[in-house]
């Protein structure tokens, strides 16, 4: 093996394209030679020139993830236009802030489904393809401080990135003997829209802020070296973890 880390030759579906950590891992994954189909709602325009300017293949597809009808059409489209599927990043995440006692219904499942019930459909296909193929493949599933935390106004995200944690073992559970390493990545407080509510309101952004040992927010590029590892060979006897990339938040 001559890198580790080479993802020369794979393909990988990376779920919110457009913007934030989604990006960067899309941009990181081309610099180690991954092909990349991006899959968001909005334009992922800016994404596939940042992949493009590396040399790298980008593949658009536009899909609203609040239901489970595009799954199926997602990796079909993967192996149609790059002839594999071999890397799954289930990012793309929704948080609605409101206090407990006013959540809505509407809100709650619409964050459940996003968060959560379309990870697991997408996974399945994911798998069922690869598996029917007789394919290795890796599933990388972005979680949370709030994994592993309550957090304050954001239940249904809390619920919905506890239960990412847990579903990423079940599915280790039952596919890593087929060939499929399920893991995860925990970032801790990134600069992305996610947050842009957090960071504009300044005691909670300070109080945040002096609660990294880092001493620093982080940035969607310090997902990228998680990311890799995960989806190359680096990582084929990890299965079943989920890897804070947190700047410490954890170990306080
Ligand atoms: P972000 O900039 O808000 O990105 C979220 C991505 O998800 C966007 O591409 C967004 O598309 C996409 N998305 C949301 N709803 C969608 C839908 N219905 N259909 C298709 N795409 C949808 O925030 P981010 O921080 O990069 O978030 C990426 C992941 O990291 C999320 O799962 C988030 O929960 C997680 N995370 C973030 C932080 C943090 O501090 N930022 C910490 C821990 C975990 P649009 O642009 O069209 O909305």
């Amino acid at each position: 093996m001559d890198n580790l880390f080479s993802l020369k030759g794979k393909t990988a579906v990376v779920t919110g394209s457009n913007t934030g950590l989604g990006q960067a891992i899309c941009v990181a994954y081309a610099k180690y030679g991954a092909n990349v189909v991006g899959v968001s709602r909005r334009s992922s325009d800016e994404t596939k020139k940042l992949v493009e300017d590396l040399g790298g293949k980008f593949f658009e597809v536009r899909a609203d993830l609040s239901t489970t009808e595009p799954v199926k059409g997602i990796i079909e489209a993967s192996f149609n236009h790059f002839g594999s599927c071999d890397i799954l990043v289930n990012n793309a995440g929704i948080i609605k802030r409101e206090d407990a006692i006013n959540v809505l219904e509407a809100d709650w499942n619409q964050v459940i489904d996003v968060n959560l019930n379309v990870v697991f459909f997408l996974s399945q296909e994911f798998a069922k393809e690869n598996i029917k193929r007789g394919k290795t493949a890796k599933i990388i599933n972005i979680c949370s401080m709030l994994s592993y935390q309550g957090g304050i106004r954001v239940p249904a995200y809390t619920a919905s990135k506890s239960a990412v944690i847990g579903l990423t073992r079940a599915l280790c559970n039952e596919w890593a003997s087929k060939g499929i390493n399920v893991n995860g990545i925990a970032p801790g407080y990134m600069e992305t829209n996610n947050t842009t509510q957090i960071r504009s309101d300044e005691e909670r952004q300070e109080e945040i802020l002096k609660r990294i040992p880092q001493n620093r927010w982080g940035k969607p590029s310090d997902v990228a070296g998680a990311a890799i590892f995960l989806a190359s060979d680096a990582s084929n006897y990890v299965n079943g973890f989920t890897i804070a990339v947190d700047g410490g938040w954890l170990a306080r």
